[in-house]
């Protein structure tokens, strides 16, 4: 007879029924990859709300993404059906501050309706403030300065907490009292930044007891997922509302803290166990996810990082594909080898949902784009923009089409003040007056008005030195490779350096999309074909098709499953990124590698890795060496091909002239001599890649016998 057991608890392993069950007091569960974390407490949040335990209203739980809290409202909704409706507290920590902080607002100093900052409105106070206090804005800029209070934010410091101690330095000292005077101008305009959604929401409940007290009372359960990635904040913040009941159950697991860049701290998991004595520790071994060689290898590959909690992984799944890695001969290869693979599976019957490809950084979408827009594969972008819809690129469009048609007022409107010359809506207005006046496009009207006394000053100086520009950029169209004139022309008109000048973990990012811009248009013949391409791209936008294979980043894919993943791109300095070996330190390499620890364990029947030996970035060619990360694979779960003739002796022949290139670093030690990607003459490109059918062993240098790996996965 079928047992009575509600629908939530049916198929769950012991230990995550204990996850469910253990409702009262102190819970953590601390487990690998698809060891079902997320199914164990979503079944929690549905047990609480089935047996009476609490209405969904007095249930916090956090995600990590908006769609992850809509997925687990979907997912409660099926296991529950009507009881719920909808939960007011599942979201993300910024989401749930938010809402907090509305209520109580006038406690910090706010009012309700306050609005939230956006970086460009951030940065502009933060300037206004550092000249205002006779700081030379230059040196001491405000991008480094956000940067700062941000993360001090994140470690949960208000002005007044910022010791004298304090290791991050602005303007010799000056960073708190600057910090201050920031969140005085913040509440004297009614406007918050995202970081002050938690830190208020902190104050609040560290300095109002009552407050602290009605929340502590409300929330008779706090579920938390993704734990691994929560900040000092963040976690002082769960902390007090849950010191009352300490009903808190966190998931998560140590291997996948991908998130350090922003303020995450994996010790928080350390911490609970002390904040909260006598938490119940549970571990899930079994994984559901992935064959046994996804396992395996993502297991190999994670042993290379020190410091870890260790964990055991297993999974009854008995068959399955070794994981592929794919040598090509460059990037556009790649794409083209990646098309044809998701063609065959679809010709198999497999549906492109469940198709994946994942980057490192955002840049490695284009040629993807591309190709599946030749092809015709319809593809979404996921946590991210498709290429040509990204602001940065937009702008450079804009910049293009003002030269290529003069009349296109969009464009011209769009960049006439980015980056920002002085031109403001004022000046704007008078243009567009003009234009309609006399029937001319702005650019001409921009041309015009310079004869007149309409603009006065700065205004007019800047204004004039656009006119300048542009006329001079579509002079130099006919003598210059349309290309080049795009890269010139970012850096005339002020837009790269303005970038550059942009420290933000997102501004390297963009330089390399304006680089993979230039490297694009390269295809074309002339600019107005380029531009014609790029439209019908745009357009393709229109399709709502429903089966799409995904493009994501490896961060944003954190949480999910496909059956079938691609992994392009994994070369040192694209993964690991330039920018971790740059560091050099341990800590951002064996945070890359957390990364591709979550990258391998996304997939659940099969992974393709792809590295390419040519490469080109910042429109440069450059010859690469396979990741570092495909050569720590155990090379029992992996199976290694390549469509070059003599591929596999010219990347020995590359490493053996520098030496043993994976010595140090898979010892932690550091960078290894200069084998670091090294330029490689311009004319690669006009040499066809070979495709042969020769299956070589591309990885030789995975075969290094490793002592030093003390928690293996038990695989069976
Ligand atoms: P990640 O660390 O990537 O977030 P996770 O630990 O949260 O992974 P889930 O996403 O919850 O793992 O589960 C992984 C897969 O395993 C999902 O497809 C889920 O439906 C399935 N799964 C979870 N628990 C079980 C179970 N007891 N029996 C069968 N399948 C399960
Ligand atoms: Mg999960």
């Amino acid at each position: 007879l079928p047992s009575a057991e509600p629908a939530y608890l049916q198929g769950l392993n012991e230990p995550q029924r204990q996850a469910v069950l253990t409702t009262e007091g102190p819970v953590l569960v601390l487990a690998g990859a698809g060891t079902g974390k997320t199914a164990a407490l979503t079944a929690r949040l549905a047990h609480l709300v089935a047996t009476r335990r609490a209405w969904p209203s007095e249930i916090l739980a956090v995600t990590f993404t908006n769609k992850a809290a809509r997925e687990m409202k979907e997912r409660i909704g099926r296991l529950l059906g009507d009881m719920v409706e909808g939960m007011p507290w599942l979201g993300t920590f910024h989401a749930i501050a938010a809402k907090m902080l509305r209520r109580h607002a006038e406690l910090v100093g706010l009012e309700s309706n306050f609005t939230i900052l956006d970086t460009d409105d951030q940065l502009r106070l933060l300037k206004q403030l550092i000249i205002a206090a006779g700081i030379d804005e230059k040196r001491w800029t405000a991008r480094q300065l956000a940067g700062i209070i941000d993360r001090w934010k994140n470690r949960g410091l208000p002005p007044a907490d910022i010791d004298a101690g304090e290791s991050e330095t602005f303007a010799d000292g000056r960073g708190q009292e600057l910090y201050r005077a920031y969140q005085d101008r913040l509440r004297a305009v009614n406007a918050c930044d995202f970081g002050d959604l938690l830190l208020h929401t902190l104050t609040i409940l560290k300095t109002h007891r009552d407050v602290l007290a009605l929340y502590q009372q409300r929330f008779k359960y706090v579920l938390v997922d993704e734990y691994q990635d929560t900040n000092s904040s963040q976690y002082l913040w769960l902390r007090l509302i849950a010191q009352e009941r300490k009903n808190i159950c966190c998931v998560g697991d140590d291997d996948q803290s991908i998130y350090s860049w922003r303020g995450a701290e994996v010790a928080n998991i350390l911490r609970f166990e002390k904040d909260f004595p006598g938490a119940a520790v549970i571990r899930l071994e079994q994984n559901y996810r992935s064959t046994p060689h996804i396992l395996a290898a993502a297991s190999g590959l994670i042993a290379n990082n020190g410091g870890r909690l260790g964990k055991t992984l297993w999974t009854d799944v008995a068959e399955g594909e070794k994981i592929r890695i794919v040598g090509v001969w460059d990037g556009p290869e790649e794409a083209r080898r990646i098309g044809d693979e998701i063609e065959a599976i679809q010709r198999r019957g497999g549906r492109l949902e469940d198709v994946a490809i994942l980057v490192r950084a955002q840049f490695q979408t284009r040629e993807l784009e591309d190709r599946f827009i030749a092809i015709g594969l319809p593809y979404r972008i996921v946590g991210g923009f498709r290429f040509y819809e990204r602001a940065e690129i937009r702008d450079a469009l804009a910049y293009l089409r003002v030269i290529a048609q003069p009349a296109d007022d969009l464009a011209f409107e769009r960049i006439v003040n980015v980056p920002k010359r002085g031109l403001g809506d004022k000046a704007v207005a008078k243009l567009h007056m003009l234009a309609r006046a006399q029937g001319i496009p702005l650019t001409l009207a921009a041309a015009r008005i310079l004869d007149t006394d309409e603009l006065t000053g700065a205004a007019r100086r800047s204004l004039g030195n656009l006119v300048g520009d542009i006329a001079r950029w579509r002079d130099r169209l006919s003598a210059l490779p349309h290309a080049e004139l795009a890269r010139q022309m970012l850096d005339e008109s002020g837009y790269t350096a303005m970038l550059q000048a942009d420290r933000s973990a997102e501004s390297a990012g963009r330089l390399e999309n304006l680089a993979e811009l230039a490297r694009a248009m390269e295809e074309y013949e002339t600019l107005p074909a380029f531009l014609e391409h790029v439209s019908l791209v745009m357009d393709n936008d229109a399709d709502r098709e429903s089966s799409k294979v995904t493009i994501m980043t490896i961060h944003a894919a954190k949480g999910l499953e496909f059956d079938t993943v691609f992994l392009a791109g994994w070369e040192e300095g694209v993964f690991p990124s330039q920018r971790a070996l740059d560091e050099g330190g341990t800590a951002s390499l064996e945070e890359e590698r957390r990364l591709a620890y979550v990258a391998i364990t996304r997939a659940r029947r099969q992974c393709i890795i792809f590295h390419a030996a040519n490469r080109r970035i910042y429109g440069q060619w450059t010859s690469s060496i396979p990741s570092r990360f495909v050569g720590e694979l155990p090379p029992a779960n992996i199976e290694s091909e390549t469509t070059m003739s003599g591929g596999e002796s010219l990347w020995r022949a590359q490493w053996s002239e520098q030496g043993d290139p994976f010595g140090d670093i898979a010892r932690g030690t550091g960078r290894g001599p200069g084998w670091q990607r090294a330029a490689v003459a311009g004319n690669m490109r006009s040499q066809p890649g070979r495709v042969v059918e020769s299956r070589a062993s591309a990885v030789s240098f995975a075969a290094k016998p490793r002592s030093d790996v003390s928690i293996g996965a038990r695989v069976f």
